[in-house]
Parts: structure tokens; C-alpha cells; sequence
């Protein structure tokens, strides 16, 4: 299989969903190959490494960032992310509300949810979203633009738990329809990857995060 018969393999099966193409660990040349298919999404879990590719490759390319953002590395990619994904504090969106007004943009973020049983993973719950949308404090950064949310389901072969999990995502997703306005614009639901996809698809995600099936298994020896 190759990096194009992969990409339009999973277009068929993702409908209108936007495929996010995970890219971390993979050289500019598989970049490359799946841009000459037709892919413009390409999701980033490295700072460093988003900016190194995206000085080499088309700008035309919609630049996702997908990992846990430090708010010392915002200003990096202010210039030119697309969309930030995990975004999983108020801190850090007042500081991409900073660096994007001093490059004068407004930047698209997803506000990244809670919902795997694991301790490892990052976000806001149910209680601290309630909370955000209850204030005035979104409404405070003006360079920045709520899209929706992004959500990490639990690492486990478990399916039915795997779906729950996004199906709460998908609940809260729906809760923060009644508050939109302003800069809260909820029209993006990330959640899935290559092993829960059709799972995350099935209850409402309309964003998909695709590595491995895409480019193949990564070497983590970076
Ligand atoms: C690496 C990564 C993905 C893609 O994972 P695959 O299993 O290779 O599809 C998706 N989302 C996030 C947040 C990731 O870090």
C-alpha cells in the first residue's frame, strides 16, 4: 500500500469528515507524497518539528497542532497554525490570544476534553468547560476563536468503553452549541485515530487525527 492509495482509502471511508494526516516522526518526502494526493491537512505533535516542515513544504498546507502546547513555544507557530487542537488550559489560551495579536490574526483552537480513564491524559472536564462557558472569560480574548473540542479516547481494545468516551465528547460538543456566539464558533469535533476512528465517527466526531495508517508505524527512536 502506498502513502496515496492509503489516503484515498480512508477519504472513502471518512465521508464529509476532514482527515487530519499525522505527520510527527515522518520525513518531508512522505509529506510530500500525500500532498501530491491531495492532502492540505497535516497534524504536528512537535513544535520544533511543525516549523522545520513547514518552511520546506507548500503554503497552501493547513498546519494542525496536535500535541500538549507549552505556552513558551505559542509564539512559534502563531505566524501560521491553522488550528491547535489540544488546547487544556485558560492560561494557555491567553497566551495564544497574546502571540496572536501581535501577528494581528485570529487563531482557531479546540479546547481539549477529559474523557479516557488514564491518568496520563490532558484537558478540561465537564465541570471546568461548564465553568469557561458560565463566564465572561472567553469572550475577554478577541484573537482567538473556539472551533470545538478534541478529545482522546482511552488506549484499550474495550470498544464499548472506547465509544462511550466519545459519545460523552460528543454530548458536551452539543452542550456548547447553546452558548455559541462571538468567539465561541463550535463547529469542529476532533476525536479519533487510527485504531478508534470508525468509533469516534460513529458517535458524531467530524475531525479525524490518521498516522499509522497513512504513513505506517513510526520509530520512536527521534
Ligand atoms: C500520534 C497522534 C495521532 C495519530 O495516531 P495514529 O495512531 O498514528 O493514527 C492522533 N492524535 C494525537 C493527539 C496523536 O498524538
Amino acid at each position: 500500500m502506498s502513502i496515496k492509495s492509503n489516503i484515498a482509502a480512508l477519504k472513502q471511508e471518512l465521508g464529509s469528515a476532514t482527515l487530519i494526516a499525522v505527520s510527527k516522526t515522518k520525513p518531508v518526502e512522505a509529506l510530500e507524497e500525500a500532498y501530491a494526493a491531495g492532502q492540505r491537512d497535516f497534524g504536528e505533535n512537535y513544535v520544533q518539528e511543525l516549523v522545520d516542515k513547514q518552511a520546506r513544504l507548500p503554503h497552501d498546507i493547513r498546519w494542525h497542532f496536535i500535541g500538549h502546547l507549552q505556552s513558551n513555544k505559542v509564539k512559534y507557530l502563531a505566524p501560521f497554525v491553522h488550528l491547535i487542537h489540544g488546547v487544556d488550559s485558560y492560561k494557555l489560551l491567553q497566551e495564544i490570544n497574546k502571540q496572536a495579536a501581535k501577528n494581528a490574526r485570529v487563531i482557531d483552537c479546540l479546547l481539549q476534553v477529559y474523557i479516557a480513564q488514564e491518568q496520563t491524559k490532558f484537558g478540561f472536564d465537564a465541570a471546568d468547560l461548564q465553568a469557561l462557558l458560565n463566564s465572561q472569560r472567553l469572550a475577554d480574548l478577541q484573537h482567538v476563536r473556539v472551533r470545538g473540542l478534541m478529545g482522546m479516547a482511552s488506549n484499550t481494545a474495550d470498544t464499548a468503553r472506547v465509544s462511550a468516551e466519545f459519545r460523552q465528547l460528543a454530548e458536551l460538543f452539543a452542550t456548547l452549541q447553546n452558548y455559541r456566539g462571538g468567539n465561541l464558533q463550535p463547529d469542529y469535533l476532533s476525536g479519533g485515530m487510527s485504531a478508534d476512528y470508525a468509533l469516534a465517527l460513529a458517535e458524531g466526531c467530524n475531525m479525524v487525527r490518521i498516522g499509522s495508517t497513512i504513513f505506517g508505524e513510526r520509530n520512536y527512536t527521534r
